[in-house]
């Protein structure tokens, strides 16, 4: 089995009165134009998980996640292109939604457990898997080593040295792979995770866990709004207005709190004069349709 895509991730400067007044430059990774269904970092945390199952000679990918994970969907579309069959279990009760929609017309067959169940994946995978040969298990957000390693390739596409580099972080595997990357080519810039969860600071461990090697990184908590999820008037209202300022989209799930982030530090004069920063667009999209009402 062929597994890879072509990276189509090009990097993009964002301009900004607020930027030229600190005198610090901003661009961003467009890892959301890699797939738009496999968006951005989850091609990058599948690839190995894959070519591991490609190596076990399975068929069969087993993962799980939220009913608007980005994650289940980028699988099961990443399983329809590459030839796998897919399963999803789903937490929580049955439910349609568009992204729900995608995964089952990508050929995920889904099953609904409740949340109690859910806490426990590989006992899941057990009792409906245990018996199929086939089957894969990829933990939920595709957290694992392999993931990272995925990620971790970004910084190979770098041509240019940044003196900061930005990810929202859901379980942290990106981030540790980014970080892993920049570990291994020796480079400088200081690497900032942005937590979507409220009380982010646990995202350290999680971080941490898939660090090849210790490494110093900034974690910036307070970006939550509320917790996963969750938005305000001030992230609804910046969202508006970098779509319409930049033609870029953006979700407020992820992508919103971290650009929002760079904004607010940039206006508390985090930034050194001469800074550059880079902002990676891990994608995510799908979860603006799921939240339309709030906008
Ligand atoms: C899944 C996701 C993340 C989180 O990535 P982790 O590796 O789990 O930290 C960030 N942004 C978007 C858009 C995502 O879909």
């Amino acid at each position: 089995m062929n597994i890879d895509l072509e990276i189509y991730s090009p990097v993009q400067q964002i301009k900004n009165t607020l930027f030229d007044e600190q005198g610090i430059t901003l661009h961003i990774k467009r890892d959301d134009l890699i797939h738009p269904l496999i968006s951005g970092n989850k091609w990058r945390k599948l690839k190995y998980i894959l070519k591991k199952a490609s190596t076990q000679n399975k068929t069969h990918l087993v993962t799980f996640g939220g009913a608007y994970s980005n994650h289940l969907l980028a699988t099961a579309a990443a399983a329809a292109k590459l030839g796998f069959r897919s399963t999803g279990i789903v937490r929580g009760e049955e439910v349609t939604n568009d992204t729900l929609f995608l995964c089952r017309l990508h050929g995920m067959q889904l099953i609904f457990t409740d949340r109690e169940s859910y806490r426990d994946k590989p006992a899941l995978f057990d009792k409906y898997f245990g018996d199929d040969a086939d089957a894969f298990f990829i933990d939920e957000g595709g957290a694992s080593a392999e993931g990272a390693q995925g990620c971790a390739e970004l910084v190979d596409e770098l041509t240019q040295i940044y003196d900061h580099i930005f990810c929202a972080c859901g379980t942290g595997t990106t981030a540790a792979g980014i970080i892993n990357g920049l570990q291994s080519r020796g480079l400088n810039t200081e690497f900032n995770a942005i937590p979507v969860f409220k009380n982010g600071g646990f995202m350290k461990d999680e971080i941490d866990k898939y660090l090849t090697a210790p490494a110093p990184y900034q974690l910036h908590t307070g970006y939550d709004f509320g917790g996963y999820a969750k938005t305000d008037d001030k992230l609804i209202g910046f969202i508006k207005q970098f779509v319409a300022d930049t033609g870029i989209l953006i979700e407020p799930v992820y992508t919103g709190k971290m650009l929002l982030a760079i904004y607010d530090l940039a206006g508390k004069d985090y930034f050194k004069p001469g800074s550059s920063i880079l902002a990676v667009h891990t994608g995510g999209l799908m979860g603006l349709l799921g939240m339309k009402e709030k906008f």
